[in-house]
């Protein structure tokens, strides 16, 4: 395949992966999410704010419109293979004008903000927007997920030092527990509930919220291979939906509806617990591209 052609082709497929991951929430995180909202008692505060989430859910992918009005940072995860003639320069490319055109079509808003001037940047592209980070792979494809992560949830995330003192939180799985269940309870409703946490136990500043983040690419269904860490995950979920938060912080019985978390080396001296808080929008999607660049299959 010419160059001009493979371009088109990668376009095209980046551009469809943008329309779905705004539009359409994936099948394992409905499911989540309908599972918790059903414990919320008929006609309560909690149960309207679930049907509307629900009726949203459901219009956003009859219309193909974005799920949410905030279309949220653009979170990209290529995982490549350098023997398929495409260089991470050629594929930033294609993800770049695909994302002038998801925001010309409507896929996603106007969202990108300069922060020195203030002005809107109206293609939505600017320094780290989108946001790509490339891995390389030894498979002959090109693997390419997308988050899209809204504002109000994100700025909820928060990283803790630990020991902390103020929540008696030491360099254990005992204290990560306590500042992760702080992190829930400082959001409130605040990053739209019910949420769904990444979590990295470990790492430096910025490895830590990347690995938060990276967490919420893990399906669902995924175990975690630690069964310490798989533990902690389940515990969190059911310790957080206690709180009585609820939906929109309206209070209610589902306040989260998961959990995962991941670990990273650290330091002697540091020990950082980071949390990245997904809200009930939680838009995520996948695609593997055969060798001629065209979707060969989803993910989620
Ligand atoms: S936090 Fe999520 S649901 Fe709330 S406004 Fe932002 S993107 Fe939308």
């Amino acid at each position: 395949m010419n160059k001009e052609k493979t371009k088109t082709v990668l376009i095209d497929s980046f551009l469809e992966l943008i329309r779905k991951t705004s539009a359409e929430l994936p099948p394992d995180i409905i499911t989540a999410l309908t599972y918790y909202a059903k414990q919320e008692d008929a006609n309560t505060k909690a149960s309207w704010a679930v049907e509307l989430m629900e009726e949203n859910i459901k219009l956003a992918k009859e219309k193909s419109a974005p799920l949410c009005q905030d279309t949220g940072s653009l979170l990209f995860y290529v995982d490549y293979h350098s023997g398929l003639g495409v260089s991470t320069l050629e594929l930033k490319s294609a993800i770049q004008k695909a994302v002038i055109l998801a925001t010309e079509k409507g896929y996603l808003r106007q969202n990108s903000i300069n922060s020195i001037t203030g002005k809107n940047e109206p293609s939505n592209v600017g320094p780290s927007h989108p946001h790509i980070l490339f891995e390389e792979q030894g498979e002959e494809f090109i693997d390419a997920r997308l988050i899209l992560k809204g504002g109000g949830c994100e700025n909820v995330g928060v990283q803790y030092s630990l020991p902390h003192a103020p929540l008696s939180a030491g360099r254990d799985l005992e204290g990560a527990k306590r500042v992760i269940l702080d992190a829930v309870l400082q959001a409130q409703g605040k990053g739209c509930s019910p949420g769904y946490l990444g979590v990295c136990i470990g790492g430096d500043r910025s490895s830590g919220y990347e690995e938060s983040k990276r967490q919420l690419l893990r399906a669902v269904s995924d175990e975690n291979p630690l069964p310490e860490l798989k533990h902690l995950e389940q515990e969190i979920v059911e310790m957080a939906n206690q709180l009585g938060i609820g939906p929109m912080g309206f209070g209610g019985k589902t306040t989260l509806f998961g959990c995962k978390i991941g670990h990273l080396n650290r330091l002697p001296a540091s020990f950082f617990v980071t949390i990245s808080y997904m809200c009930w929008s939680y838009r995520r999607q996948g695609m593997r591209l055969a060798s001629d660049f065209t979707i060969s299959k989803w993910h989620y």
